[in-house]
């Protein structure tokens, strides 16, 4: 059997349930991992269980990678670094290289789509509309940005050229989260590849199969072999050995503050290798009385928190109204929030579907009951749904009278919980907005240009966004400040945060 044998595209979209539960059994499943171009299970023999939220059955059992798998991993990156055969191929070359992965992944996106409903729960439609579209539009991205990859020349007397070069670190590990697989892993990848480096990426035990495809698609588009490496497994045993990887030169995160700060850890214990981290936050969305479009900001308000089932590290999860408008406003949001169709996340009209697992499900139940138990008041939902189906379904969730002592003002659930706060004027609104622990994303619903300007600068957030939530694209750079992390995701700025500066003096 051929490498990428298995790797079939489907041509036809699956339009209705039964459809795509057919495509889903042909589907080709990746269980081992993927290292130095080859398919390779665990030397242990070692499994865990893959679930599908929808249902909560057994997908399959996918290698867990241990310390010296990932060893194997790593130095299969290394020798293709040190070699050269990636890192010194002409810039056409390699640009090619990407366009055709990200051909591949176009031709592919069926498969892609399918894998990601059937490992997240989500549902469908998003999956094929925004996670496979975004995923190869970042391959696009810095497949084009790096043939533009200027040094400087210094200022120098006659007698010397002093110029400085970008050149790639060497092996990036990634490690990413599973509410948006594959998409979050290409803004790490893509940019890590077109800078020249070689690449370890470690996908959450939730949802490894996209990433596993697409390095084999990899293969397929001409990427030398141990360049693009994929090992499952577990967080705290292959996730940590590549943090501590005396080999690796940097790590790119995207997750949880408290694996977070064990990476920084791993760092300082290990060779120093940079860290980059995407934390999430506890986002603040302001609606004030003077707001352009009242019904546009509430499409927003809900959909900012309610979309991918609140799992989205920018989730407006803390809604901040004016008191003149409060009741108004909460109302609308409400009308948005119940219209949202929840459902079989394989159904193509399902707008929302299972949280990837029933520990996040959990979790997400667990805080609406502190919550409340902290004088929050449940205006809608609040509470699991579709328990028949074995699934892990909660139901988008309004929640009133939330104070800023509140937990649910406090601290990221991760899940379809809005927390209802007012404010009387805008110094109050900018004070309870910034009194958090995190700076990921805000937004700002006004007609007042001068509040908008004003709003832009008070927000201590790494994303600011006035008149519209998430209105934003891969050309702005994505991160956040205070505990929600440093480093940037997106635009060029991701593109040399994989590379040093080299400086080189001539004299002559
Ligand atoms: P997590 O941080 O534990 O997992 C993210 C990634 O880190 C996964 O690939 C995981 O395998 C890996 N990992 C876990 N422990 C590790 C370790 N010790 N060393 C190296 N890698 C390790 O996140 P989670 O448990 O999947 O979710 C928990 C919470 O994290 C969520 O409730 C949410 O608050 C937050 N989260 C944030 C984002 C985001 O986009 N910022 C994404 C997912 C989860």
């Amino acid at each position: 059997m051929s490498l990428t044998s298995p790797l079939i595209p489907i041509t036809a979209v699956a339009d209705t349930k039964a459809s795509v539960i057919a495509a889903l059994k042909t589907v080709f499943k990746p269980d081992k991992g993927f290292v130095d171009g080859q398919w390779r299970a665990a030397a242990s023999g070692a499994t865990f269980d893959n679930i599908a939220p929808r249902d909560g059955t057994l997908t399959n059992q996918i290698s867990a990678f241990d310390g010296a798998d990932v060893d194997g991993a790593v130095m299969s990156a290394r020798a293709a670094f040190e070699d050269g055969c990636w890192n010194g191929m002409a810039p056409k070359a390699k640009k090619k290289i990407l366009h055709k992965l990200a051909d591949l992944m176009a031709e592919h996106a069926e498969n892609l789509a399918l894998l990601e409903a059937l490992d997240t729960g989500k549902p469908i439609r998003d999956a094929r509309a925004v996670d496979i579209p975004l995923a190869i539009n970042s391959v696009r991205y810095y497949a084009e940005a790096l043939d533009k990859i200027y040094g400087e020349v210094a200022p120098s007397p006659d007698t010397r050229l002093s110029y400085a070069v970008h050149e790639p670190l060497g092996v990036i590990g990634a490690i990413v989260p599973w509410n948006f697989p594959l998409h979050m892993a290409m803004w790490k990848v893509a940019p890590a590849l077109a800078m020249g480096n070689s690449i370890v990426l470690k996908p959450a035990e939730n949802s490894s199969m996209t990433a596993l495809y697409t390095a084999a698609l990899a293969i397929e588009a001409g990427l030398p072999a141990g360049v693009f490496n994929v090992i499952p497994g577990y967080g705290h045993i292959a996730g940590e050995a590549l943090a501590r990887h005396m080999e690796v030169d940097m790590i790119a995160f995207t997750g949880s503050g408290p694996v977070g700060r064990r990476l920084m850890v791993a760092s300082a214990e290990s060779n120093l290798k940079r860290v980059s981290l995407e934390l999430g936050g506890k986002s603040p969305q302001i609606v004030f009385a003077d707001c352009p479009d009242l019904d546009a900001a509430a499409q927003n308000a809900a959909w900012g928190v309610f979309y991918n089932q609140g799992q989205v590290c920018t989730s407006a999860s803390r809604l901040l109204v004016e008191e003149g408008i409060r009741d108004e406003f909460v109302a609308k949001v409400m009308a948005v929030a119940k219209s949202i169709r929840v459902g079989d996340p394989y159904d193509p009209d399902t707008q929302f579907g299972a949280m990837v697992s029933e520990r996040q499900m959990n979790t997400a139940l667990d805080y609406i009951a502190k919550g409340q138990a902290g004088g929050g008041q449940v205006l809608m939902g609040g509470g699991r749904v579709q328990s028949d189906t074995g699934g892990f379904y909660v139901e988008p969730t309004l929640i009133d009278n939330i104070t800023p002592d509140n937990i649910l003002a406090r601290e990221e659930v991760f899940g379809p919980v809005l927390s209802v706060l007012t404010f009387k004027d805008e110094a109050e609104a900018f004070r309870i907005a910034n009194d958090t622990i995190y700076g990921l994303a805000s937004g700002v619903w006004t007609a007042d240009i001068g509040r908008a300007m004003r709003s832009a600068k008070a927000l201590k957030a790494g994303l600011v966004w006035i008149n519209g939530w998430d209105a934003c694209d891969i050309t702005l750079p994505f991160g956040g400040f205070k505990q929600s992390g440093f480093g940037r995701d997106r635009s060029l700025h991701a593109l040399y945060k994989y590379a040093d500066f080299k400086s080189v003096s001539i004299s002559f």
